[in-house]
């Protein structure tokens, strides 16, 4: 059974559209069960009906006409039970409806199996029987495996089925994509799909008769390409620290090998044609690479290859020309690089769409730290096809449409030109305090990790930098920063914001965020190896991190340590001392370095209920609520099936949250926020309520929420936190708190659904 079941899914993945899919599914069926009729009735939720929509052994004819109301029949039943219906006798159970059309008056045995995908039921597989016949627990099992698995397959089989229909011009249909990951903020523009895949693995070989030729059309081409990183380095140098425009300069260094160049060569004064030269020479580097145990030198081999692509385009161009973008670019694709990216002259780059990517990939962090409204991990989407389509970038639900209705699309840029509006609005609170009409003062800062929006931070009138995520300079390089190049980067960091104060945090990788060259496999990963954890076994990368940060403060005061992760005081004791080991250090070497400010992060159950403890042993904390409420509710961050399950406003988080504030104020140390709830209307409104001092956010929330404190008052925000602290859900939470935003006249701020990532 279970090679015929993989044999199933592996032939419904292979079709093209639903009603394929579904007419392979119902013979397939029918065949491997004995059985005299299967059948699929899908769920068609806009007229409360399931339709017939595909058979083997019914009428043909009846295929599209059959219609149940919702819930009638024992299909209707097998849909409102979600569960499976299996009777020997159908037309003796009570739920039985005869409907002439589908000739089936003379089936007696049958099941009926709900499909179901993320708690709905798309439809229903129903096999029948002429004779009375009860189908066995294992045939029961076999469809309902293949069901749960048709569920999947029926949702790819409709985004195929969508972009028919948008090809075919028939019907005029929007097509919705969801991914998993985002950068905020809404686009709309037309597609530029980059990185045909795997385009040069199948050049093809050809003779030529003048290899002198063909080897300068090549030296030209590398040439052209040499000058290209030059120029892009040169544009990074404006966004990032010069470390991490490490990846140019490894291509230059290859580009200037001879392996790689000469073997081409040799390739073309053999009689092969520039691009099938490169492409053998190429490809036998890259398979060397591959090979190698070294985790981070088989990671080159992916580099070996972008390589070889640019270097196929540009002989392809033939000459120096660069492409042409259009002034609204989304660029889409596979996976969209960091030089792709940039590759888009400033200004005419709108929106990003990646078929793969999460949270933490570099293009999404630099997307993120660029202000470009982006979408990741939109599994199944086919990006040759899209090219020059109009597309619609909704970070904010993390949706993609395609090809928007004149009415969505109306929507969308009016949308845009709100948001447009309300940033133009906002910016008259730049110089204001963040003080609720009576009195009650907070401090406003950004989150930070790039030098794009630490310069951007500082011009858009913060406070300060609540919470710079040291990490993300790691990942753009290829290898850890030594001693020398932090000292710089931080310094460069605290300048920049001088004299405003700015929290670094030292390294918290691992959980989803394992660093290219520092690969972590776990089982586990974010109850493993992770922040602190990590920077505690590894003492000698930790200290150079903490020496490093105290250098800088020894040229600017400004300057604040946070540790990640904290789930012990042994822990927290640990890194005070390698801190103060890390200054005795710097004091033998002649630099006298003073401890900072220090505080630490509470993003661990553990922490919340240790914090009068911990509290004490440091200056600050700072509440990571995405992690916080990842760990209380169990509920991974990053995982779209239980995403529903996340909500920073569940009860319990308030609670948590409420907890710690009041213990740390009763220490007489400060708190802050600094995870998404910050940035979130109704999370910031009840933080403030609950007497935080501060709160820390990406810079495009930070006015927003000035905004919104300004237009409310202390001991009404107070009184609502009273009021919903008893509720029993985070839907009611959000929704009560969302009704009184409203009434203060701050709709405008709830118009998007999703505040996260
Ligand atoms: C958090 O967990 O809330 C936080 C701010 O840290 P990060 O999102 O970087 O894990
Ligand atoms: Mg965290």
């Amino acid at each position: 059974m279970l090679d015929t079941l993989r044999r199933i899914v592996q032939d419904i993945n292979a079709t093209r559209d639903l009603s394929e899919a579904l007419n392979l599914i119902v013979a397939e069926v029918k065949a491997a069960i004995h059985t005299d009729v299967c059948s699929v009735y899908m769920t068609d939720i806009g007229r409360d009906e399931h339709v017939l929509m595909a058979t083997d052994g019914l009428r043909p004819g009846a295929v599209g006409k059959v219609r149940l109301k919702l819930g009638q029949g024992l299909v209707g039943l097998a849909a409102t039970r979600a569960e499976s219906v299996n009777v020997d006798n159908a037309p003796a159970h009570p739920a039985f409806r005869y409907i002439a059309a589908t000739g089936e008056a003379p089936f007696h045995g049958f099941i009926g199996v709900p499909i179901i995908r993320r708690r709905k039921v798309l439809g229903v597989l129903v096999a029948q029987q002429r004779e009375q016949r009860k189908y066995t627990a294992d045939e029961e099992s076999f469809l309902v495996t293949l069901a749960a698995q048709l569920a999947g397959c029926i949702t790819q089989a409709e985004i195929r089925q969508g972009l028919d229909r948008l090809d075919s011009d028939v019907l005029s249909g929007t097509l919705f994509l969801g991914g998993v990951a985002s950068a905020r903020g809404i686009a709309i523009g037309e597609a530029v799909v980059v990185f045909p895949v795997a385009a040069l693995e199948r050049v093809p070989d050809k003779d030529i008769d003048d290899p002198d030729a063909e080897a300068s059309r090549f030296r030209q081409a590398v040439a052209s390409e040499l000058a290209e990183l030059q120029r892009l380095s040169e544009r990074m140098r404006l966004l990032l620290a010069p470390g991490d425009r490490a990846l140019f300069d490894a291509y230059a260094l290859l580009l200037s090998s001879d392996s790689l160049v000469d073997g081409t060569l040799e390739r073309i004064r053999a009689g092969n044609w520039a691009p099938g030269a490169l492409r053998a020479t190429v490809l036998e580097y890259a398979n060397i690479f591959t090979e190698m145990d070294d985790p981070y030198l088989r990671e080159r081999a992916a580099d070996i290859l972008d390589l070889g692509q640019r270097l196929l385009d540009r002989l392809r161009e033939g000459q120096v020309t660069n492409r042409q973008y259009p002034d609204d670019t989304i660029l889409m694709g596979e996976e969209i690089s960091v030089s792709q990216l940039l590759d888009v002259p400033t200004g005419k780059l709108k929106g990003l769409v990646s078929v793969r990517g999460t949270d933490t990939s570099h293009v999404a962090l630099l997307a993120r730290g660029l202000g470009i409204p982006a979408v990741f991990g939109i599994g199944n989407l086919p990006p040759g096809r899209l090219n020059g389509r109009e597309v619609v970038v909704d970070g904010y639900t993390v949706r993609v449409c395609i090809q928007p209705g004149p009415t969505l699309r109306q929507e969308y840029l009016k949308l845009i030109a709100e948001e447009a509006e309300l940033s133009r609005d906002l910016q008259q609170l730049r110089d204001l305090p963040a003080e609720t009409s009576d009195g009650h003062c907070l401090e406003l800062q950004a989150n930070s990790g790039l030098f794009a929006d630490i310069a951007a931070a500082r011009d858009s009138g913060v406070q300060g930098v609540g919470l710079y995520r040291s990490e993300l300079h790691f990942f753009l390089r290829d290898r850890f920063p030594g001693e020398e190049e932090q000292a710089t980067l931080y310094t460069r960091v605290l300048r920049i914001m001088d004299p405003r104060p700015v929290v670094l945090r030292t390294l918290d990788i691992g959980g989803d965020k394992p660093l290219p060259y520092f690969p972590i496999r776990e089982q586990n990963p974010y109850l493993g190896w992770r922040g602190i954890r990590i920077s505690l076994d590894q003492p000698d990368l930790f200290k150079t991190q903490l020496r490093a940060m105290l250098r800088a403060g020894t040229v600017y005061p400004n300057l604040s340590i946070l540790f990640p992760m904290i789930s012990t005081v042994g822990e927290l004791s640990e890194a005070l001392a390698l801190l103060h080991q890390a200054q005795k250090e710097l004091e033998e070497d002649g630099i006298e370095a003073r401890i900072p400010q220090v505080g630490i992060m509470v993003e661990v159950p553990a922490a919340v209920y240790q914090i009068d403890k911990l509290i004490r042993m440091v200056d600050f904390a700072s509440i990571g609520s995405n992690d916080l409420t990842q760990y209380l509710m169990a509920v991974d961050r990053n995982n779209d099936r239980v995403a529903k399950l996340y909500d920073s406003l569940h009860p319990v988080v308030l609670a948590a949250i409420h907890h710690v504030v009041g213990q740390v104020r009763a220490a007489g140390r400060t708190v802050s926020v600094c995870g998404e709830m910050a940035g979130d209307p109704a999370g910031a409104l009840l933080l403030m309520a609950m007497g935080v001092d501060s709160l820390s956010m990406n810079l495009g929330s930070l006015l927003k929420i000035k905004w919104l404190i300004r237009s409310v008052r202390y001991d009404e925000a107070q009184a609502l936190l009273t009021e919903v602290a008893d509720f029993d859900s985070a839907t009611a939470i959000r929704a009560r708190v969302n009704g009184f935003l409203e009434q203060h006249g701050l709709g405008g701020l709830l118009r998007v659904g999703k505040w996260g990532h």
